[in-house]
């Protein structure tokens, strides 16, 4: 089922419209620094965990640069499918330590597709566990849960808090969710 949705292109077409949507706001909200006029300055990205063919768009993060000479300040939108600077996209990163969880035959299954290895797990729970719940962003939001999200379930236990009909919407609800946390200012590990 998890394999099936980073094989959907739509899937990955409709995180692109919403990438759109976010360059698209934060180039009207103009220059963070001086407020001036902001130009493109999108560049591009090797994603990895994708599971199906896709256009040369879909390697692109959108980014913004201030038109005005002195400033030249750099704005990078927030994003439904970079994870800051990671290199693999935000849903395969979720959906693995999702599976992980499990530790079933098919998530060995998708683990091979993907193309994860053991360090870059490791990684990843150690991301969620120590530099996601300790960021100012988790610190407010994890008070809206009632009862409390259970940190050491992350991020399977936030993705089962919202309501959807689907896999795909949760996803996308977490996604947007984690969004503020993208806009290149997310911590490497
Ligand atoms: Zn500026």
């Amino acid at each position: 089922m998890y394999a099936t949705l980073l094989r959907d292109s739509t899937f990955h077409e409709f995180l692109l419209a919403c990438d759109r949507d976010l360059a698209a706001q934060a180039r009207r909200r103009g220059c963070r620094r001086c407020r001036g006029t902001v130009h493109s300055g999108h560049y591009r990205r090797k994603p990895r965990g994708r599971l199906c063919r896709l256009g040369p768009e879909h390697d692109w993060r959108f980014s913004l640069c201030c038109a005005r000479h002195g400033c030249r300040t750099r704005k990078t939108p927030a994003s439904l499918r970079f994870l800051g600077p990671k290199v693999y996209l935000a849903a395969t990163i979720i959906l693995i330590a999702v599976m992980h969880e499990g530790g079933t035959d098919r998530m060995r299954r998708l683990k091979e597709l993907v193309g994860v290895d053991r360090r870059s797990l490791e990684r990843w729970r150690r991301w969620w566990r120590e530099v996601f719940t300790a960021m100012p962003f988790w610190q407010i939001a994890r008070a809206s849960f009632m009862p409390p999200v259970d940190e050491t379930r992350l991020p399977g236990a936030l993705l089962e808090r919202f309501a959807a009909n689907s896999l795909t919407e949760r996803l996308v609800a977490l996604l947007r969710f984690l969004a503020p946390l993208t806009g290149g200012q997310v911590q490497a590990l």
